[in-house]
């Protein structure tokens, strides 16, 4: 069976080489190390160069960083900057994840400013030619809308603007997802016991748009709950996708290797 990791995250506390190890064992045959803040940026940074082979990357600085950034006029040609050179070393395949996160206690100021840095990613990974990795929380009519606005139209009519990761919205948001070429990525949760509902939804996504992956070191599936969780995890959340499906392991593990390639062009 092949697999791959399209959303794993790394700090400087990562046994790294040991998890990728353990990946390679489980038969994965790549991972893309995602950043969000200037030291997962550069773990993962660290992580490719490592190895090259196996790790492609994406940098981008996510919603926790929105209020810090909002009236930053460096953040943004910097992020560029870093993704330009670092691209000549090693293998930078996306924009995140960047995205918007609404809690109960969100302020309207911090909604704001996440929708600022989310739109300016969005131009930026258009400006690139980069697809990206998306967290939305609570936050799917905002996510819809600035997507539809900032996101590259060259992309989207490729079908390769990006990826929902951690996918948990329905239907109806998936819908409009494909729509503007989106893919879907799943995570350990459509495993949980209470997931009933997302594992109906996930049944009926189309399976050219599937990926796989971990949100390490978050979001360990079952049986791993508990631990931290590392890319090797994806098997789990594999296995479960691939019975929704009604496919064999080794057939969905091929078409989801192969849709993280052609998302990510790798
Ligand atoms: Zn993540």
């Amino acid at each position: 069976m092949i697999l791959f990791d399209t959303h794993a995250h790394f700090n400087v506390d990562t046994p790294t080489k040991e998890q990728m190890a353990r990946a390679v064992e489980a038969g994965f045959v790549g991972i893309l190390a995602v950043g969000g803040s200037s030291e997962m940026n550069s773990c993962a940074i660290a992580l490719a160069k490592e190895f090259p082979e196996f790790v492609a990357i994406s940098l981008g600085l996510d919603r926790d960083l929105a209020l810090e950034y909002a009236a930053s006029t460096t953040a943004i040609p910097e992020l560029k900057e870093q993704i330009l050179s670092v691209g000549k070393q090693v293998r930078v395949a996306a924009v995140g994840e960047i995205g918007l996160d609404y809690r109960e206690d969100t302020t309207a100021e911090e909604k704001a400013a996440q929708c600022d840095l989310f739109s300016k990613q969005l131009s930026l990974a258009a400006d690139l030619k980069l697809p990206v990795s998306i967290h939305c929380r609570g936050a799917a009519s905002d996510v819809l809308s600035l997507v539809a606005e900032y996101g590259s139209k060259e992309l989207m009519s490729e079908n390769r603007l990006g990826v929902i990761h951690c996918f948990t919205e329905d239907l109806d948001f998936a819908t409009k997802a494909y729509d503007m070429g989106l893919y879907f990525g799943i995570s350990g949760i459509v495993t949980f016991r209470n997931a009933d509902l997302l594992r109906a939804t996930v049944s009926k996504l189309p399976m050219e748009r599937l990926l796989v992956e971990t949100d390490s070191p978050y979001l360990a599936p079952v049986p791993m709950r508990g631990k931290p969780c590392e890319p090797a995890f994806a098997r789990y959340t594999a296995a479960c996708v691939a019975g929704l499906h009604g496919m064999s392991e080794d057939a969905f593990g091929e078409l989801t290797t192969n849709n993280a390639r052609k998302l990510f062009a790798l």
